[in-house]
């Protein structure tokens, strides 16, 4: 019998998306010169974007779901990679032109993959994710721009989320102060036992404020968007820095330029998708030193493959808490 491949998959039918799992041939399951037995993929926010469509985030009529995947190399005629590699993939167009990680196999091209570093399971490497990735790539934006832990406080946006949770873990890690904001202030000992010092409530910065408000935060990693990165823009130090990598309360950025002109303050983009390969291997070093493994277990949700589909509309209506990693299965 020819061997198939479970995998969720998109197909665009007169421009509508329509989402489902499906047997796939080894021919079906992408090009490149390395193939992959995908062990655990991730839900992120991206993830459900695309499976709802609300952005146009799949590209092409028909490709396999899943912006990230860990497993291990089973044929490669690539020199980088051998039979038996422990590799990840973050972005790099996964789900949007070309097949993603929601698939017990991938071929892909090797340029898109990283070796996993010693010390990080396929299992962690998705615990991470690409929203942990995106927070170490946030810190190591603040680190090149001098921010050190006596610097002042750190704040994170969205806290209880991927990048959120990921990027407190990791700051307090290092030794700096950090305040959370967070819709759900039940979740307040959770993000103090992954090292905030202190939480607020996100209505504080949510709604539309003056242009430049009392300085509170010597840097901050935002993937809120809309008024609450307008709001910590407002409430940086002089020569305050803030990272801005999503749009978890809208794609809009209210702001002025007074802070800028006045308080010398910086806005850092941070992309995950396109990161260059030397960027993205140093972020999974940085990981595998900087980030408390125990407490990444803590973060995790385990999500069948088969309820990726349901899960993806919670993780819009910002009901998953942390990390949520899918077990592939083979
Ligand atoms: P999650 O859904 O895991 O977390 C987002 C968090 O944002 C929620 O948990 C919630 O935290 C908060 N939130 C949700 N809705 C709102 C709202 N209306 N107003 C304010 N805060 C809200 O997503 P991720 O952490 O995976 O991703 C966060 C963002 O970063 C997304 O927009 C994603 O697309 C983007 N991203 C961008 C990347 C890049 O390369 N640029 C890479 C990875 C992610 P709480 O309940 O604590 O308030």
């Amino acid at each position: 019998m020819t061997q198939t491949y479970k995998a969720l998959v998109a197909k665009r039918l007169d421009g509508k998306l329509a989402v489902g799992f499906e047997q796939l041939s080894a021919a079906e399951i992408g090009e490149g010169d390395v193939e992959i037995a995908v062990e655990y993929s991730t839900l992120n926010y991206k993830d459900g974007l695309a499976m709802s469509d609300a952005i146009p985030i799949v590209q092409q009529d028909k490709l396999i779901l899943g912006i990230d995947m860990a497993g291990t190399v089973v044929s490669s005629d690539n020199s980088r990679f051998s039979v038996g590699d422990k590799v990840v993939l973050n972005g790099y167009g996964a789900s949007e032109t070309h097949n993603g990680g929601y698939t017990q196999r991938l071929r892909t091209k090797g340029e898109y993959l990283v070796k996993l570093p010693a010390g990080i399971s396929t299992r962690q490497a998705m615990a991470i994710g690409t929203a942990g990735y995106t927070a170490m790539l946030s810190v190591m934006r603040l680190e090149r721009l001098g921010v050190v832990p006596e610097s002042g406080v750190v704040l994170v946006t969205g806290a209880s989320g991927g990048v959120g949770t990921v990027a407190i873990s990791l700051l307090s890690a290092l030794g700096y102060r950090v305040t959370a904001s967070t819709g759900r202030m039940e979740e307040a000992d959770f993000l103090k036992s992954l090292g905030a010092s202190d939480v607020i409530n996100r209505a504080e910065l949510s709604e539309p404020g003056e242009m430049m408000q009392a300085p509170r935060w010597a840097a901050a990693v935002d993937s809120c968007g809309s008024h609450t990165l307008a709001n910590v823009i407002a409430q940086l130090h002089y020569s305050g820095v803030v990272t801005a990598c999503g749009l978890a309360q809208g794609l809009d950025l209210p702001s002025n330029m007074m802070p800028f002109a006045l308080r010398n303050v910086s806005l850092l983009g941070v992309d995950s998708v396109h990161a260059p390969m030397p960027l993205r291997e140093e972020a999974w070093r940085r990981l595998a030193k900087d980030l408390d493994m125990a407490k990444l277990e803590a973060l995790l949700v385990n999500i069948p493959f088969d309820d990726v589909p349901a899960a993806a509309g919670k993780i819009l209506q910002g009901q998953i808490r942390g990390r949520a990693v899918v077990e592939i299965g083979s």
